[in-house]
């Protein structure tokens, strides 16, 4: 049987009140459905803090280093504002990023019909909504150097942030959104602004050196990111994979994020590269929201998000497409059934808590794997 190695870190806040719910997924995988899942659980943020008073022990980062996938919670919470600022709740995040070398970030935006008039825009535009963003997650301009203020001697400062991508990272990335297309809609938007920044020229370039190299198959378009911005918007449900660098995919997955309603309901993925040896890539899966302090420990946060990272950690670190499908399902089917957590509450639809939000959608699940 295979052996899948999984690494937990519920964090703080509602992080892990989310993941006991993934928790009795995993049990009940393992139980019957020979998933073959070995877990292990680390601290992170501010419970590490309070036990070895770092973000992450080193002990914790070994075991995320040599699983097969990381499942994140959430970081973070008022008890922890003061501490010094390498060893904040954050740092934990950053350094599993850094050290698994995560550099590709995928967040989806589905919008379930259920909720498409929970949608600022108009439910026509975002029901059936489904692209996913891949984020380039470790250059550009939040890691270029030089990052400085520098004194100007004449009263005045001046703050620098530098843009730099080599072509690698532009290939890499590229090659992470093309693969994915084509298990997708097979089309790719690559979005830059190539008209003011030279790292947008290149940007632009490497996509199309990549795309006749490899991925010609794939339908590929350009679109300047204010425009990108603004389309996404304006019409959705146009896009397929979006791909493009750290600044933007930062704004641009926001955004789409907020077409399908709550914080509550969004997953996210990080990816690095292929092991030269297995093939495998270390990856980390985390809900898009944070610890939630205001609704910590009572029992009512939405465990949506924490699932449904859980079902993309199915799909892209173990290949269980159907396992995967099945529990998007399940919870587009509690959901279609009116049962609700108090984020995403509609009139006429039934309040849950957490607990049973979980167990409903596990039980969705156990009837549609059976
Ligand atoms: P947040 O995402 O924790 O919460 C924002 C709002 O959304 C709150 O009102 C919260 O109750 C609500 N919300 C979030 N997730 C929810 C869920 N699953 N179910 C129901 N309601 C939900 O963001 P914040 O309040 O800005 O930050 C709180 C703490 O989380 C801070 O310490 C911040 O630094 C940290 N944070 C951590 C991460 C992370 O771990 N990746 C991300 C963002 C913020």
């Amino acid at each position: 049987m295979a052996v899948r190695k999984l690494f937990i870190l519920p964090g703080d806040g509602i992080g892990p009140e989310a993941m006991a719910e993934v928790r009795k997924i995993i049990a009940y995988m393992n139980a019957e459905l020979g998933a073959g899942f070995v877990t292990d659980e680390g601290l992170v943020g501010g419970s590490a803090y309070d036990a070895h008073g770092q973000a992450i022990s080193e002990g914790d980062m070994a075991k995320a280093l040599a699983a097969d996938a990381v499942l994140f919670g959430a970081v973070g919470g008022p008890k922890w504002d003061a501490v010094p600022y390498e060893v904040r709740p954050e740092a934990g995040l950053l350094r599993l990023r850094k050290d698994l070398q995560l550099f590709a970030n995928l967040r989806p935006a589905i919008c379930y019909p259920a909720l498409s008039a929970a949608s600022s825009l108009k439910p026509e535009l975002v029901e059936g909504l489904d692209i996913l963003i891949v984020r380039e997650l470790t250059g550009g301009v939040y890691f270029g150097e030089p990052k400085e203020i520098i004194d100007l001697g004449n009263g005045q400062k001046r703050g620098i942030d530098t843009q730099v991508y080599d072509t690698y990272e532009i290939e890499r990335i590229a090659g992470v959104a093309f693969e994915l297309a084509r298990t997708r809609n097979n089309r790719v938007c690559s979005m830059e602004k190539r008209n003011v920044m030279k790292s947008g020229v290149l940007w632009n370039q490497v996509v199309n050196e990549t795309h006749k190299a490899k991925y010609s198959d794939v339908q590929l378009e350009h679109m300047l990111a204010d425009a990108g911005g603004m389309q996404l918007v304006r019409q959705p449900k146009q896009f397929d994979v979006i791909v493009t660098d750290n600044l933007f995919g930062d704004m641009l997955s926001d955004v789409a994020a907020m077409l399908t309603g709550s914080l509550g309901m969004l997953p996210s993925a990080s990816l690095g590269a292929p092991d030269a040896v297995t093939g495998k890539r270390k990856a980390l899966y985390e809900p898009v929201h944070g610890s939630a302090p205001d609704i910590a420990g009572k029992g009512i946060a939405n465990p949506i998000a924490m699932i449904a990272s859980f079902a993309m950690c199915l799909r892209y670190s173990f290949n269980l497409t159907k396992e995967a499908d099945n529990l998007e399902k399940a919870i587009a089917t509690v959901l279609d059934k009116g049962i609700r957590t108090g984020d995403i509450m509609a009139e006429g639809a039934r309040q849950v808590g957490t607990i049973e939000m979980g167990e409903t959608i596990l039980a969705e699940f156990k009837a549609l794997s059976a």
